[in-house]
This record gives structure tokens, C-alpha cells and sequence, in this order.
């Protein structure tokens, strides 16, 4: 269970993995040193850059930097975020420390150290959990399920279905409910419904995981054996009846504004009156679907099904949620599934950081604002916005140069380039979480009350005004992200430092990094399904039907030159990336290449720049990029984020982006014929 729901609108630049769960003593180190932005060392110069520039760039860095034993990838992104971790350690152990301290303190400090309890946490056993599971075994007709799912939902447990709130996508002004898929545990409904021998070996462990985790409930081996498989047979109905996440890319698949009259009707069996009555939320007539084809079909799945399966489902998807609240038995089979097998990491990473993570996931805007005392100056928020100011120019000149589109799109593109705002740092004002109940020795407690705390603040958003000054990341974050609905960029204090930007480096190194970040988050506002969005962040066209197929035959482009790139290549086979899903990340990793580009030429201009350990400026712009994305990552996280990221691996985002880019080839003098120079270069932007 985790406080943070995220912003549906958003792309992220990268999906960060999701921690497993972990237990060893607490490793007393300090704080790493700095990542470097450039690093030299990292490169292997018996590479050819014009056969394999990811190899060249990052060669030396896979070779030295295998990946620790509880990860299941490590590039240098990763490791930003592993120093960030020490960062906020200390932030926290100081915060508990004996003395006087902030309010804000004083919360994280508690938590953290509830968090750390463990001799308490494992006192309690499986009491935090035992209570829920009760109410759901004291359940004796159908009616009541909904009753249930309303109450698991306002604690952020999801089940069945799911329900948040979101800008109205015709009006971005107001927020909205809106309800969707949801209630399979894997990560991708390919989990479910795929027959290769790999997908069945997963279904296989995936039984006997859960039935696992009953038996530590309490179930007898026998029972949870068959309630093991009563959820594989519930959780693949509601796979079946799932939208395709490629197909989602598309805004007008998720499109159906409906009244509530309009949804209880369509899908009766899910009794939504008495949902939405329950669920905590504010009273609403009408309300977005994201997908109703789910509800029409698990309408008849819930009738089919006996009461005592979804019970069985309901008292799963609590007992999953609970388990890294519990104790070291459930933390360890969580892991053992979700850590080793699905990602192949060998260990489970010390207990204090997954307890920082927890506290960020939590709390994360509290502890964002000591971590922004530490760490983040003025200088930082200046000069990003001064490197975001110069490749908006560059995108303003770039949609001027584009000959494939019509004055009339471009004045609507300038348009929406004009209202993208930007967010730098950390939010305007502090979330205030002083109602959350935070109490020594309760780390369940804690993390339901805060949970339920933060659902409740989405939900007090339905039929008001959008909150645009609302962050949707936490300040320690290393991401960044575009919202479409918002129409804006938004850059944490977490990603402002090195390996993305360093204040003593040159710009050709800065704008290689982060500026290509900069870049790329401006591109979603006009990838393949920001483009959709106008410059209020509603869901309207503002194409000429010309200029459209124009955008969808470069896109195409884009889309068939991903597909053809391996991803994993092992005994089980090779796995080639899904171009379509890809494609918004892809074009976006295009584009800001190229605008940075643009806007480092501009910078420099005619000045003559001195190499810089042997490398010119533009050398040096490509090999920063190229090693923003050193990584190495086990087969199985790959074969696990072909199906579920909409991002290509480090190698593609930097080879599939740089052989399409002429800069790159001119600034390492390759040629036609050698493998950096696509054949037939895509380019949307
Ligand atoms: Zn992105």
C-alpha cells in the first residue's frame, strides 16, 4: 500500500522500479561521493563510436559497475537515486535523534523509526492484517463485496476496479471523478492471458506465491491451495475484460463521460450508487469511464462468480497489500516472487532503505522540504530555467524550419509551446499533513493512515477547479515528467544535480544531460498522444487533417525503426521492443536530443571551444547523453519492462536516438553504410 497514486496524464522520463522488500542489518556508511556528469573512465575506446555509441559510451561503466545483488538494474540514474537515499537517511536519523524539532520533523522521524521497529512489527505478527480480513469473511451476500472494495479503495488498497480523480479531459479547469480498469496483481494483463512457455511458467509461480502468503494468513495448506487458484481464475477474468496498453496510448480510448445514472445502469451488478456513496468521496453526477467495455464485462463476471471467490480475490488483494507492512516471513515471500522471480534481484536491499522509500512514498512531501533545506540552492532553480528558456527557443525555431507543416497547425503549435509552465524544484506551498496520525511502534497504522490521508486529498479534488500548483512527485525524486492535462514540464529537486547536471561543467556537457531531459519532457506536450491535447491540456484537435497525416507517417516511421530493436536476447528467446508503445518516449528522446542540440549551438555560437579531454564541445554533448544512460539490468526486469514501460532500455535511448541524428554523426565523422547512421533516419520533431 503506498500513499502516492499517481497522475494518470503524466509521462515520466524513465519508470522507476518498484522496490521489493528486504531485510539485513542497518549498514552504517556515509553519504557517496558525486556522481561525475562526465566520465571519461566510463568509456571504451576500443569501440568504434559509429558501430555501437552506447558501447562507447558506456562500455567501461557495464564492465565496472555490474549490478548489485538487490537490484535488478543498475545505471547511473540508479545510482543518483542510491546517493539520494544516504541523503535522506540522514535527514531521517537526525529527525529522530533526542532534541527539539520541526513538526515536519518530528512526523518523518516517527514514521522512519516505525518503519525500523522491527522487533515490534514482528510482536504484532499478523494482527494489523487479521482485522480487515475478518470483515471480509464476515461477508454474507453479493451486495455487501461493493461495500468492501469501497472500503479497501479509501484505504488505497486496489481491488476490482479503480477510481481517482483527474482533470476533465475536455475541460482541464475542473477536476473530475473518473473510474477504471483495474484488480490484476501481475504487472501487465499479457501475464494473464499469453500461452508462450514463459507466461505459463509465470502463472505457475505466480500460484504457488499466493498460496504462500494464505498459508502465512493462516490458511491450511490445503485451503490455500485452492484459494490460490480461485484468484489466477478471478484476476485473469478481469484481465480478459482489460484494455491493451498500447491501445490506452490513444486519449479516445479512455473518453466516456457518463453520469453516474449512465454507469450503475451499464454495469448493475457493481451496485456503483452504493460505491460511490461509500467510497469516501465528495457527491458527483457525472464522471469519466475510462474504459466501460471492463465494467459491462465483469459485470457478468461478478454475477458468475460464487460470493466466496471474491471474497477469496478480496482477502488476497489485502493480504498483498499488508505485506510489506508485516512481518519478515511476508516481506521475504514478497520478495521471493516479486523481487527474485519477476526481476530477477538476488537479495533484498537493507531494511533503512526501503524504509526511506517508504517514507517518500508516504510522507514524501514532508520529507521533500528537508531534503530541499539541504540540498537544493537558488542557484540550481536559475540556471535550469535559463537552459529551459533556450530550447524552448530552439523548439519555437524548430517547428518554423518544419516544411511537412501549415502555418495554421504551427500557430497553434507556437500556441501551446507559449503555456507550457514550468515547474523547478519543489511546489509553491507545502503539502500539510498534520491530521495523519503518526505513533511510535505501528508501522501498518502509519501507513494506512497515511494512505487513507492522501486518498481522500485526491478525492476532495472531484468538481472543483484543477489544482495546477499541485505536484504530482515528490522534491527527491530523480525523474521528471510532462502532464498533459496541466501543460506543463516539472523538474524535482532530485534530478538537478549530478549525473544530469553539475554546477562546475561546461554547457555542452550540461545541455547533453539534463538539457536533453529539458528537451524531451517539452517534446511529450507533442509526441503522439501530447499532441492530442491543445494548449489548455483539453483533449481537442488542433491539427489540419494534412498536417495530421504528416505527424502519423513520421510517427510510423518511429514506431516500425524501435520495433526492430532486441531487448533481451537469452536460453527463453529474443525480445524485440514494442515500437507503438514506445513510440511517445521515443520521439520525445528524439526530439530533445535535437533541440538541446540547438540550443547548445546557439549558446556556443562562433566562438571556438577548446576540446576538453579530447573531445569537442559536440562530442562531449553526445557522450553526456550517452552516458545519462549507463546501465546494466537483468533478463528478467528486461522481458518485465518490454511489456509494461513505455520506455526503451538505456541502449536504445541512446543508439535508436543518435543514428538518427545528423549532429552526431558530423560531430564523430560516421558514414553512410556504418551502423550509427540509420539507412532511412526517422524524425518527427
Ligand atoms: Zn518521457
Amino acid at each position: 500500500m503506498t500513499a502516492r497514486i499517481l497522475f494518470v496524464f503524466s509521462v515520466l522520463l524513465l519508470l522507476t522500479a518498484v522496490s521489493g522488500s528486504a531485510q539485513t542489518s542497518l549498514a552504517s556508511s556515509s553519504v557517496p561521493q558525486e556522481i561525475p556528469v562526465f566520465d571519461v573512465t566510463a568509456i571504451d575506446k576500443t569501440i568504434d563510436p559509429c558501430v555501437d555509441f552506447y558501447q562507447y559510451a558506456c562500455g567501461s561503466w557495464m564492465k565496472n559497475n555490474p549490478i548489485p545483488p538487490d537490484k535488478a538494474r543498475w545505471g547511473r540514474f540508479d545510482e543518483l537515486f542510491e546517493r539520494n537515499l544516504y541523503i535522506l537517511r540522514d535527514i531521517l536519523t537526525e529527525a529522530q535523534a533526542p532534541g527539539k524539532h520541526s513538526p515536519t520533523a518530528t512526523m518523518v522521524g516517527d514514521f522512519y523509526g516505525s518503519c525500523m521497529d522491527e522487533s515490534a512489527i514482528e510482536k504484532k505478527g499478523t494482527a494489523p492484517l487479521i482485522a480487515e480480513l475478518e470483515r471480509i469473511r464476515s461477508i454474507e451476500t453479493k451486495a455487501a463485496l461493493i461495500r468492501q472494495v469501497a472500503a479497501m479503495h479509501r484505504d488505497s488498497i486496489p481491488a476490482l476496479f479503480a477510481f481517482y480523480s483527474q482533470p476533465d479531459m475536455h475541460d482541464s479547469t475542473e477536476t473530475i471523478a473518473n473510474l477504471d480498469q483495474g484488480g490484476m496483481t501481475m504487472p501487465d494483463r499479457d501475464y494473464y492471458l499469453k500461452d508462450d512457455a514463459k507466461s505459463v511458467e509465470t502463472r505457475q509461480k505466480y500460484v504457488e506465491h499466493v498460496q504462500k502468503m494464505f498459508e502465512l494468513a493462516g490458511d491450511k495448506t490445503d485451503v490455500a491451495a485452492a484459494e490460490a487458484k480461485t484468484v489466477l481464475t478471478v484476476e485473469t477474468g478481469l484481465a480478459q475484460a482489460a484494455m491493451d496498453r498500447t491501445v490506452r496510448r490513444d486519449p479516445k480510448t479512455r473518453d466516456h463521460k457518463m453520469t453516474v445514472a449512465e454507469i450503475a445502469g451499464l454495469a448493475p451488478n457493481f451496485d456503483f450508487t452504493v460505491y460511490f456513496a461509500d467510497n469516501g468521496s465528495p457527491t458527483f453526477t457525472s464522471l469519466n469511464v475510462g474504459n466501460p467495455d471492463f465494467f459491462k464485462q465483469v459485470n457478468e463476471q461478478v454475477k458468475t462468480e460464487p460470493l466466496e471467490d471474491w471474497k477469496v480475490y478480496l482477502r488476497w488483494k489485502t493480504i498483498h497489500e499488508y505485506a510489506p507492512l508485516l512481518t519478515n516471513a511476508f516481506v521475504e515471500e514478497d520478495f521471493n516472487f516479486n523481487g527474485k522471480y519477476m526481476s530477477g534481484r538476488k537479495e533484498m536491499e537493507p531494511r533503512w532503505k526501503r524504509c526511506v522509500k517508504a517514507t517518500d512514498e508516504n510522507l514524501g512531501m514532508a520529507l521533500g522540504k528537508l531534503y530541499v533545506d539541504r540540498t537544493f540552492g537558488a542557484e540550481g532553480k536559475e540556471r535550469t530555467l535559463k537552459m529551459v528558456q533556450a530550447i524552448e527557443n530552439a523548439m519555437r525555431q524548430d517547428i518554423g524550419q518544419l516544411t511537412w507543416m501549415s502555418d495554421t497547425t504551427k500557430k497553434k503549435a507556437y500556441e501551446k509551446l507559449n503555456a507550457i509552465v514550468n515547474n523547478i524544484g519543489y511546489p509553491d506551498t507545502w503539502r500539510d499533513y498534520s491530521s495523519v496520525v503518526i505513533k511510535s511502534a505501528d508501522y501498518a497504522g502509519n501507513t494506512v493512515r497515511a494512505s487513507a490521508f492522501e486518498v481522500q486529498r485526491e478525492y476532495k479534488k472531484i468538481d472543483r477547479p484543477t489544482d495546477r500548483k499541485d505536484w504530482g512527485m515528490t522534491p527527491p525524486t530523480v525523474n521528471a515528467n510532462y502532464r498533459a492535462a496541466m501543460n506543463d514540464i516539472n523538474f524535482p529537486a532530485g534530478i538537478l544535480q549530478p549525473p544530469f547536471y553539475g554546477k562546475m561543467m561546461d554547457d555542452a556537457v550540461n545541455f547533453g544531460a539534463i538539457g536533453v531531459v529539458i528537451g524531451h519532457e517539452l517534446t511529450h506536450g507533442f509526441d503522439d498522444q501530447g499532441r492530442k491535447f491543445d494548449a489548455e491540456g483539453n483533449f481537442r484537435d488542433w491539427w489540419t487533417a494534412d498536417d495530421a497525416k504528416e505527424f502519423e507517417q513520421r510517427a510510423g516511421c518511429t514506431a516500425n525503426e524501435y520495433s526492430g530493436f532486441v531487448s533481451v536476447k537469452d536460453d527463453k528467446g529474443e525480445v524485440k521492443l514494442n515500437g507503438k508503445l514506445t513510440l511517445g518516449e521515443n520521439t520525445a528522446d528524439n526530439g530533445g536530443l535535437k533541440l538541446a542540440y540547438m540550443a547548445l549551438m546557439s549558446v556556443i555560437g562562433d566562438t571556438p571551444v577548446k576540446p576538453i579531454d579530447g573531445y569537442t564541445p559536440a562530442q562531449r554533448y553526445f557522450l553526456a547523453y550517452g552516458q545519462i544512460w549507463c546501465q546494466n539490468v537483468t533478463d528478467q526486469e528486461a522481458r518485465k519492462r518490454v511489456l509494461t514501460d513505455s520506455h526503451s532500455p538505456g541502449r536504445w535511448r541512446v543508439n535508436g536516438a543518435v543514428q538518427n541524428a545528423a549532429g552526431f554523426q558530423k560531430a564523430f565523422g560516421c558514414k553512410a553504410g556504418q551502423p550509427m547512421v540509420a539507412e532511412n533516419a526517422c524524425r518527427v520533431w
